[in-house]
C-alpha cells in the first residue's frame, strides 16, 4: 500500500510562477499525493477589498480590481506556459467573480454567504494554475487532478467561520484515500480554506483556514504525514524579532505546540491540529523557500523533553482584579464571576486568587465592553490595569521542577513581575509584566533557559 502525505502551500509559496514552481519541486521530493494550496498572496486581502469596494458606488474600480486580479493570475501562466484549458479556466472563474460583485453592487449587501463565494475564487484560482505546475514537474509518468474541495470538506452552514462535519468528510474521501493507497502515480491538487454544506452552498473555514483543511484532509484519508509549507523554516523556540537568538525547534509535542499557539506564538492555530492530533498524524512544518532545512517536526511524543521547549508572549492585556470582603470563607464566588465571562464569551489567559479577590488577565479591548464590566461591578471592587504582556515558558514538568521560580525570577532580573501563574500544567508557566517590558522579559529568560 502506497503511503499518503499531504503537503499544504501558504499564499508566499504560491505567490507567483517562481514560487509555485518551487512548491511544485517539493511536492516532488516529498511524494506529498494531496496538495491543499491557499489563494496566491495577497488575494484574499483583495477579495476582501473588493466586498467593501461592492457596496460603495464605483463600478469602474470594481471591474478594475478584478482585472488586476486576472492579470496576475494570467501572467503567472503565462510564465509557466500554462495550456489554454488553465488560461480559460482562470477567465471564467474572474468571470464568476465579475458575476458575484455586480450582485452585491445592485444589492448595496454582502451577506456572509456572499462572502464565502468570493473568497472561495482566490483558492480555486491558485489551484488551477498550481494543477499544472505539478503536472509539469512530474512529467508525463504521472497524472495530476484538480478537485474541488467543496465536494470533500463538508461543513456546517455557519458561513465565514464552518465547522467541518468529519463523518461526512470521511465518507467522501474514502474514493481519494482508494486511489491514493492503490496507485502511487496519482497525485491530487485541492483548495485549503474553502468547503460546502450538505446543501451545497459554499463556506469557508474562517481566514487562515487552509492548514486546517490540510489537517482534515489528512484525517480523512489516513495520511502519514502532513506537511506544512510556509515561509519561515519550522517553529522557532521564541519570535526571532525579538529575539535573534531564537532557534528552531525540530520536534515538538502536540500538547507543547497547542500551549505555545494559545500563548501568544504565531504558529499553526491549535484547532489546525486538533484533526492530525486525534488521528495522531505527525505535522512538519518548513520553508518552501528553503525545503532542505531540517524544519519542525509536531509529534503525540518526542524523544527529547526540554524543560523549556520555547518562551511565548501575548501582548495587550488586561489585568482584572475582582475584590469582595464577603468572600471570606464562602463558596459560590468564582462560579458568579464565570458566568459573567461565559455570557459575553469571554475568554481568561491566567488568573490567580486570594481570600478575597481574583485576578484574571484578558485581552485590552474587553475593558472596552461597559456593560461586561457592569456585570462584574456587581460581584465586587473592580480594578483594571492595562497594557500588560504574559510571557510564557512552555515546556515540560514545568510544574514539578525543583527550582524554575527561583531561575526564572534570576533570569529576569529587576523587572517588574505583576503576577505568575504556574501549577495548572505541566507545560506552562507565565509571569506578567508590563508591555514596555515584555520584549526584555523574554530576551532574558530566552538567555536564561534556551540561549
Ligand atoms: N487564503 C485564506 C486567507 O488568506 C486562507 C489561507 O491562506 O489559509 O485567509
Ligand atoms: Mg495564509
Amino acid at each position: 500500500m502506497a503511503k499518503i502525505k499531504v503537503a499544504k502551500f501558504g499564499g508566499t509559496s504560491m505567490a507567483d510562477a517562481k514560487a509555485m514552481l518551487r512548491s511544485a519541486s517539493v511536492v516532488n521530493t516529498h511524494q506529498a499525493n494531496l496538495t491543499v494550496v491557499s489563494a496566491t498572496s495577497g488575494t484574499t486581502n483583495k477579495l476582501e477589498e473588493l466586498m467593501a469596494l461592492a457596496q460603495g458606488n464605483s463600478f469602474e474600480n470594481l471591474e478594475k480590481t478584478i482585472e488586476e486580479l486576472r492579470e496576475k493570475h494570467l501572467n503567472i501562466c503565462i510564465e509557466i506556459q500554462a495550456d489554454k484549458i488553465i488560461t480559460d479556466r482562470v477567465d471564467q472563474l474572474c468571470r464568476e467573480l465579475l458575476t458575484l460583485a455586480k450582485g452585491i453592487y445592485f444589492l448595496k449587501e454582502c451577506t456572509p454567504k456572499a462572502k464565502d463565494r468570493i473568497y472561495s475564487i482566490g483558492e480555486r484560482l491558485s489551484s488551477t494554475i498550481f494543477t499544472e505546475c505539478l503536472q509539469q514537474v512530474l512529467g508525463p509518468t504521472v497524472t495530476v487532478s484538480f478537485i474541488d474541495a467543496r465536494d470533500f470538506l463538508i461543513t456546517d452552514s455557519n458561513f465565514n467561520k464552518a465547522k467541518p462535519l468529519t463523518d461526512e468528510i470521511k465518507n467522501r474521501c474514502q474514493i481519494l484515500k482508494d486511489t491514493l493507497e492503490t496507485n502511487s502515480s496519482q497525485y491530487y491538487v485541492t483548495q485549503g480554506f474553502i468547503g460546502k454544506t450538505i446543501e451545497g452552498e459554499t463556506t469557508t473555514l474562517g481566514r487562515g483556514g487552509s492548514d486546517y483543511s490540510a489537517s482534515i484532509f489528512g484525517e480523512a484519508i489516513n495520511a502519514t504525514e502532513i506537511q506544512i509549507w510556509t515561509d519561515v523554516a519550522g517553529i522557532a523556540t521564541t519570535d526571532p524579532r525579538i529575539c535573534p537568538n531564537a532557534k528552531i525547534i525540530h520536534e515538538i509535542t502536540f500538547k507543547e505546540a497547542a500551549e505555545m499557539a494559545i500563548f501568544g506564538a504565531k504558529i499553526l492555530h491549535p484547532t489546525t491540529l486538533v484533526p492530525a492530533r486525534r488521528s495522531s498524524i505527525p505535522v512538519f512544518v518548513g520553508s518552501s523557500y528553503e525545503p532542505d532545512a531540517p524544519g519542525t517536526w509536531i509529534k503525540e511524543t518526542s524523544e527529547n523533553k526540554p524543560l523549556v521547549r520555547g518562551i511565548t508572549k501575548k501582548d495587550n492585556q488586561t489585568l482584572i482584579t475582582i475584590s469582595n470582603p464577603s468572600m471570606a470563607h464562602a463558596h459560590g464566588f468564582l462560579a458568579l464571576i464565570f458566568k459573567v465571562f461565559e455570557a459575553y464569551d469571554i475568554s481568561v489567559d491566567a488568573i490567580t486568587t486570594s481570600e478575597i479577590s481574583v485576578a484574571m488577565t484578558v485581552e485590552n479591548r474587553v475593558s472596552q465592553n461597559a456593560s461586561f464590566i457592569q456585570e462584574l461591578e456587581s460581584l465586587g471592587k473592580i480594578k483594571l490595569e492595562e497594557n500588560y504582556s504574559l510571557v510564557s515558558l512552555i515546556g515540560n514538568k514545568i510544574n514539578t521542577t525543583p527550582g524554575i521560580a527561583n531561575k526564572i525570577f534570576q533570569g529576569i532580573g529587576d523587572t517588574n513581575v505583576r503576577m505568575i501563574c504556574q501549577g495548572a500544567s505541566v507545560h506552562n508557566f507565565c509571569v506578567l509584566v508590563r508591555q514596555e517590558n515584555g520584549n526584555q522579559a523574554v530576551q532574558q529568560l530566552h538567555r536564561a533557559f534556551i540561549d
